[in-house]
């Protein structure tokens, strides 16, 4: 509870950002404060290892500043879910859509092993329509969903329903 509070407290709200009538979860102080960010780092390396997880996806572009820390901590390998175009070997690639129009995103084929459980690392859960089509691409690589885990989880917009079906039975966890 105190973990929570510390991180609450580190998370700004910007208002009508990037557009009018939007409330922004900014999490630029949390990163910025030392003891915070340590904080968060220890909280996911142990959702990694509560969930039996041997591999971390980071989510382009906060799930890396959150996921990259918390593999080295757990002592499992990261590996980035890039929006398209960026990675330069063999990928496998999701199309979602967005509001206005639709985006890709991309994850290395090789990086997934069949005998991967793998833990999903965002900083804000909104719609759910990134984390979907992530965790479509981690069990179109043939690999295992050990859960999801984010700081933020923006309950309003009914991404923990839409991703149900994706998670199955894996759990998702919002600190
Ligand atoms: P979704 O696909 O769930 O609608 O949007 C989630 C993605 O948008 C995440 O990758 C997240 O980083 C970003 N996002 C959406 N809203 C916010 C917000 O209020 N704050 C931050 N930091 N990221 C957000």
């Amino acid at each position: 509870a105190k973990v929570r509070e510390l991180l609450h407290s580190r998370i700004r709200d910007v208002a009508d950002y990037p557009k009018p009538g939007v409330m922004f979860k900014d999490i630029t102080p949390l990163l910025a404060d030392p003891e915070a960010f340590a904080a968060l780092t220890g909280v996911l390396a142990g959702m990694c290892e509560k969930f039996g997880a041997t591999k971390i996806v980071g989510l382009e572009a906060r799930g890396f500043i959150l996921g990259a820390p918390a593999a080295v901590q757990a002592g499992v390998g990261f590996i980035p879910v890039r929006k398209a175009g960026k990675l330069p070997g063999a990928t496998l690639a999701q199309v979602y859509d967005l509001e206005y129009g639709s985006a890709e995103i991309e994850v290395h084929a090789e990086d997934l092993a069949p005998d991967d459980r793998v833990l999903v690392i965002d900083d804000v859960l909104a719609t759910g329509g990134t984390a979907e089509a992530s965790l479509q691409l981690i069990r179109r690589a043939g690999a295992q969903v050990a859960g999801m885990g984010v700081l933020l989880e923006l309950g309003f917009l009914g991404g923990r329903v839409r991703l149900e079906p994706t998670l199955k039975d894996a759990p998702l966890e919002a600190l």
